[in-house]
C-alpha cells in the first residue's frame, strides 16, 4: 500500500518546477517572480519579444546560467551550486541551440559519442550504437563520418538533436533552433521535433514558429520583460491573447 502510493506520487510528479525564479545580470533584472511546472510529457512553447528573458529562463534550467533568487527542481532534484547537483540535472535535460554548437573538428558520430563515452563511461562500440540508432531517427545516419562544416544548417541541426538524444534527456530545452537557418531547411528540422513530440519527449521549445506551436504545445508561454505575462494552449493564446503586449506581439510576426 504505501509503496504503491510512493510510486504513483514518483511518476505523477512534475519533471520541472521553477518557483519565484529571480535572476539579476549586474543590476539587471532579467528574470522577475518566474513560476512555471511542466509535467512529464507536456510540450510548451515559449514566445516573446528578442531580450525578454526566454533564453536566459531556459538556460537557467541547467545551470548554464546561475539564478539568484528562488528555486528550480528537475525530477525531484533542487539546484544548487554543488557540481554534483549540477550534473545529475544537466543528464535529465538536454539542449538544442540556435547555433548547433557541435564541435567542428570532431565528426558527426564522434560529436555524438562523446558524451555517452566520457559522461556516462559508455564504450565506444555502445556509444556509436546509441548514436547510429539517434542519427537514423534524424534521417542522418548516412552522413555519420561527415565533418558538421560540410553539411547543411538543418542537416547540422539534426545532428544537435541526435547528440542531445543520445544522453537520454526526460526533457528537452529548444532555444530558437530554427531561427539560424535557411527557410527551406526550418521544415526538416521541425518535422523531427514534431516527431519527438508525438513520441511523448517533454519539450520546453523557444521558438517563433507559430505552426510548430499550434501542431504540438500543449500550452503556449509569453514572456516580456522577464516576466510570464500569458500561459494558454495554443488556439485561445492565437485566437485571443488577453495582453496587450501579446497582442503586439503577434501583430509583428505574423
Ligand atoms: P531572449 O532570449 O528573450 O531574447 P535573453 O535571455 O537572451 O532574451 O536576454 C534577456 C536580457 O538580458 C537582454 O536584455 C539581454 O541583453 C540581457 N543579457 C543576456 N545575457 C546577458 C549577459 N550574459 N550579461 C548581461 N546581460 C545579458
Ligand atoms: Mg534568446
Amino acid at each position: 500500500m504505501t509503496t504503491a502510493t510512493a510510486v504513483r506520487q514518483e511518476t505523477t510528479a512534475p519533471i520541472i518546477e521553477i518557483e519565484r525564479l529571480n535572476k539579476w545580470y549586474g543590476d539587471f533584472h532579467v528574470l522577475r517572480d518566474i513560476d512555471l511546472t511542466v509535467e512529464k510529457g507536456e510540450r510548451i512553447v515559449i514566445c516573446g519579444p528578442s531580450g525578454s528573458g526566454k533564453s536566459t529562463m531556459i538556460r537557467c534550467i541547467n545551470h548554464l546560467e546561475e539564478h539568484q533568487m528562488g528555486r528550480i527542481t528537475v525530477d525531484g532534484i533542487t539546484m544548487t551550486r554543488d557540481v554534483k547537483c549540477i550534473e545529475q540535472i544537466r543528464h535529465r535535460v538536454g539542449m538544442v541551440f540556435q547555433h548547433f554548437n557541435l564541435f567542428p573538428h570532431l565528426t558527426v558520430l564522434e560529436n555524438c559519442c562523446l558524451a555517452p563515452m566520457w559522461v556516462q563511461k559508455k564504450s565506444r562500440r555502445e556509444a556509436e550504437d546509441i548514436a547510429m540508432r539517434y542519427l537514423e531517427r534524424v534521417k542522418i545516419a548516412h552522413q555519420a563520418n561527415k565533418y558538421p562544416g560540410q553539411m547543411s544548417g538543418g542537416q547540422q541541426q539534426r545532428v544537435a538533436i541526435a547528440r542531445s538524444l543520445c544522453m537520454h534527456p526526460d526533457v528537452m530545452l529548444f532555444d530558437e533552433p530554427t531561427s539560424a537557418l535557411d527557410p527551406e531547411m526550418v521544415k526538416e528540422v521541425l518535422d523531427v521535433m514534431i516527431e519527438l513530440a508525438e513520441e511523448g519527449m517533454t519539450m520546453l521549445c523557444v521558438t517563433h514558429e507559430m505552426g510548430f506551436a499550434r501542431t504540438v504545445a500543449d500550452r503556449v508561454i509569453f514572456m516580456d520583460e522577464g516576466q510570464i505575462v500569458e500561459e494558454a494552449p495554443p488556439e485561445e493564446f492565437f485566437g485571443n491573447p488577453r495582453s496587450a503586449r501579446a497582442k503586439t506581439f503577434l501583430e509583428q510576426i505574423v
